[in-house]
């Protein structure tokens, strides 16, 4: 037990004589040795096995294993507050149980067990702080992801309900393609799900990094244009997307019946009114593409 951080540099003859009034605890593979949640009136030291810190029940999430020589539970005997992990024996394993008692005694008689403490809490600390980090980078992948529309790569509608409310002076473009169903049917989904990816690219080459470019879903698109970032007219843009789709030579790849592929699309574009609602703003853009395709498709129309 010299050989453990806890009695680095510390007398053998002394660490003999505090352990000397610890108990011994055994665990069997599989047991819980400490419980979230609980209060605790002792830290576990290893003698033997191993023990596996986790933050859920099941045993999910491990957060590190603890060897022979090392410490469990020291967290909420320092801070006094209840245990904040799961500690599991993964193997037989054997460790001694130090009281709050004892703990006090030893750092009031040795400066060094004191700073042995302070650094095993520190690096579960430093290690704690890492953890979190790559949770923290975990989840904004997975919000991320919960963003994107999965065959485009656009922005998709849960992006919008967690953004559309803060939109201000905004203008908005809703677009549709024409006659899609019959590319569907003429050349297979497999040929629309490319026709709606080159679509998808040319809209996000046509537009700025901050404008949002969305598929709310089937053919229909939504983009959403800054107007305070001085960037002109939103029938411009809208028209120049429109030209640009028509002029577009869609390459197929696989065997669909057809080398290539040739869309339009129909826009409807409105810009938000003062005190106007993202709804009520969204559904005059719609109006507008309805009233672009009753003129016969393949153009602007503004609300
Ligand atoms: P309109 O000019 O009036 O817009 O006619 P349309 O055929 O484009 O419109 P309609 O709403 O009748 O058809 C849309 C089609 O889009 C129907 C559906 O099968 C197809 N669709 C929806 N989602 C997807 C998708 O993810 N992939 C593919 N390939 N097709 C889709
Ligand atoms: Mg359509
Ligand atoms: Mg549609």
């Amino acid at each position: 037990m010299e050989q453990s951080p806890l009695f680095q540099d510390i007398d053998r003859y002394l660490i003999n004589l505090w352990l000397s009034s610890c108990t011994e605890h055994s665990f069997e593979a599989g047991q819980v040795v400490i419980e979230a949640g609980t209060r605790t009136n002792e830290i576990f030291l290893l003698l033997s096995g191993e023990l596996r810190v986790h933050v859920e029940a099941d045993g999910a999430e491990s957060l590190r294993t603890l060897e022979p020589g090392e410490i469990a539970g020291e967290v909420s005997i320092l801070t006094g507050s209840t245990t904040s992990a799961w500690v599991t024996a993964t193997q037989p394993s054997r460790a001694l149980g130090i009281s709050r008692e004892e703990l006090t005694q030893w750092v009031q008689q040795s400066h060094q067990f004191s700073l042995n403490l302070l650094q095993i809490a520190n690096h579960r600390l430093h290690s704690s702080n890492l953890h979190a980090r790559h949770q923290h980078r975990e989840k904004r992948k997975l919000q991320a992801i919960a963003m994107t529309d999965g065959l485009t790569g656009l922005l998709n509608r849960h992006w919008l309900s967690l953004n559309a409310q803060r939109f201000q002076g905004v203008s908005v473009l809703a677009l549709d393609l024409d006659h899609f169903k019959s590319i569907n049917d003429r050349f297979g989904h497999g040929a629309g799900d490319q026709v709606l990816q080159a679509v998808a690219e040319q809209l996000r080459q046509g537009t700025r990094p901050h404008d949002a470019v969305m598929r709310l879903g089937g053919e229909e698109f939504v983009i959403v244009v800054d107007m305070s970032r001085g960037d002109g007219d939103p029938l411009q843009l809208a028209e120049r997307l429109r030209v640009a789709i028509e002029e577009l030579h869609i390459p197929l790849c696989g065997d669909e019946g057809a080398d290539q592929l040739r869309v339009t699309i129909s826009i409807g574009v409105a810009t938000q009114a003062r005190q106007e609602s993202w709804e009520q703003l969204l559904e005059r853009a719609d109006q507008a593409l309805y009233s672009a395709k009753n003129k016969g498709r393949n153009q602007v129309q503004l609300a």
